[in-house]
């Protein structure tokens, strides 16, 4: 016998019992963002490789090491979306969705990027992405952070903590450049081969390493922050002051870098410990310069995306589980004529918005009742030779106390509803 073909590594199937808290948690999400006045928006998840390339930044993981790159069946090159800031922003702009004032936009679905997986990282993830345009002000930078903190508190989870940085504007971050790639320069010898071959691409993305033998030289560079302008100042103070007015703590982590370069002024991060290395749940922060970046008039924006599979993770980590949903009645069938009688009687029930399980297959009505109850429904329908006839039903409480009544289809609705 061959060998069953299986999924590809680090791309996961979901299953029935998961599935079950994912579309809690996706459920919770959608109705929070919409409260917040986040309209749906649902983009491909190919794209034309160029526009991450453009957006994403060239020199990026990324882009560089990342990014599930072909040619299509025309020869052109096209990638499965690794992150959905950049086919938002295009969708805008190619529909004009500006042309009215601002949006608020949210998306989820799938992301590839080709990583090494482990718990919580894969090659295939899921994100909730939530992207705010044409608002320049620090308060939707605040909502969105303080929109994110409520999400956790509804799904009930704690232990999560929120980094806040500014990372300038582009003239901070040229000057902070250049004292950087001066500073890197001059310790040479103690960069490992990624900070060499970033010094003059990406030195930015050295401060975010994970080498312990580099702490010391990464801890001692210059600081961004004393390059910001009084602007950028400005609009990180009030953040900061917005944030604290809403109760919402913070640490402001100056090493804070993300790993697109898009992003300007804010960026943040949600953290936990314990998803041991991979703990940052939400990452997200301003990205002014790319509505014009990508061939619209300049546009402020700041938008932020959370991954479903750390989320669902983690909730499991603290038990969190979805509210369980019991059928409200599981019918049980056997004997000449219960067949058809049975699916009309459950056809009725569902009419009346009941939620009922219909044994599939034949068995005896002892394995069936078995079933009914594990089923964790609240009523038994029974149907015989002698229902089916009379073109009643029997029913019979598995939660409660109270014995099996012969009743008409109407009078098992107003049965059941009444337990509700
Ligand atoms: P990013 O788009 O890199 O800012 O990531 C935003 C969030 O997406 C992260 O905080 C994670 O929750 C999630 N995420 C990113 N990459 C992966 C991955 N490879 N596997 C699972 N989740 C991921």
């Amino acid at each position: 016998m061959s060998k069953i073909i299986q999924a590809i590594r680090g791309m996961n199937d979901i299953l029935p019992d998961e599935a079950e808290l994912w579309m809690y948690t996706e459920e919770t999400v959608r109705r929070l963002f919409a409260s917040y006045g986040y309209g749906n928006i649902r983009m491909p998840i190919v794209e034309e490789t160029r526009l991450f390339n453009r957006s994403i930044g060239e020199v990026t993981d990324i882009v560089e090491k990342e990014m599930y790159t072909f040619p299509d069946r025309n020869g052109d090159s096209v990638t499965l979306r690794p992150e959905g800031t950049a086919g938002c922003v295009r969708a805008v702009l190619e529909h004009n969705l500006l042309y009215d004032g601002p949006k608020k936009l949210y998306y989820e679905g799938p992301m590839f990027r080709y990583e090494r997986p482990q718990k919580g990282r894969y090659r295939q993830f899921h994100q909730f992405g939530a992207e705010a345009l044409g608002f320049a002000g620090p308060d939707i930078d605040a909502e969105q952070i303080i929109m994110l903190g409520r999400l956790w508190k509804t799904l009930g989870l704690t232990d999560v903590e929120l980094q806040i940085n500014s990372i300038g504007d582009n003239e901070a971050r040229a000057r902070h450049r250049a004292a950087l790639v001066q500073y890197f320069e001059a310790h040479h010898d103690r960069l490992d081969e990624d900070a060499r071959r970033r010094l003059h691409s990406n030195p930015l993305r050295t401060l975010d390493t994970k080498n312990p033998a580099m702490q010391d030289l990464v801890e001692n560079a210059p600081k961004l922050a004393e390059y910001l302008n009084d602007e950028a100042k400005a609009h990180f103070e009030g953040l900061q002051a917005l944030l604290t007015a809403a109760g919402i703590p913070f640490r402001v982590n100056s090493r804070l870098v993300r790993g697109f370069d898009y992003y300007n002024r804010t960026v943040f991060e949600w953290v936990t410990t314990k998803l041991g290395a991979q703990g940052t749940i939400a990452g997200g922060g301003r990205y002014d310069g790319l509505v014009e970046q990508l061939g619209g008039k300049p546009q402020s924006a700041c938008g932020f995306a959370f991954g479903t599979e750390r989320l669902v993770l983690l909730l499991k980590e603290q038990g969190v589980t979805s509210p369980a949903k019991q059928p409200d009645a599981y019918l049980v069938h056997a004997g000449e004529g219960a067949t058809a009688h049975a699916i009309r009687l459950a056809e009725g029930m569902r009419d009346a918005g009941l939620s009922v399980l219909m044994h599939g297959g034949a068995s005896s009505f002892k394995s069936q009742m078995k079933k009914a109850d594990a089923s964790g429904a609240r009523f038994a329908v029974i149907i015989g030779d002698d229902e089916a006839v009379v073109g009643d039903l029997s029913l019979k409480p598995l939660r409660e106390g109270g014995e099996q009544q012969r009743l008409s289809l109407p009078a098992a609705i107003d049965r059941i509803r009444e337990y509700h």
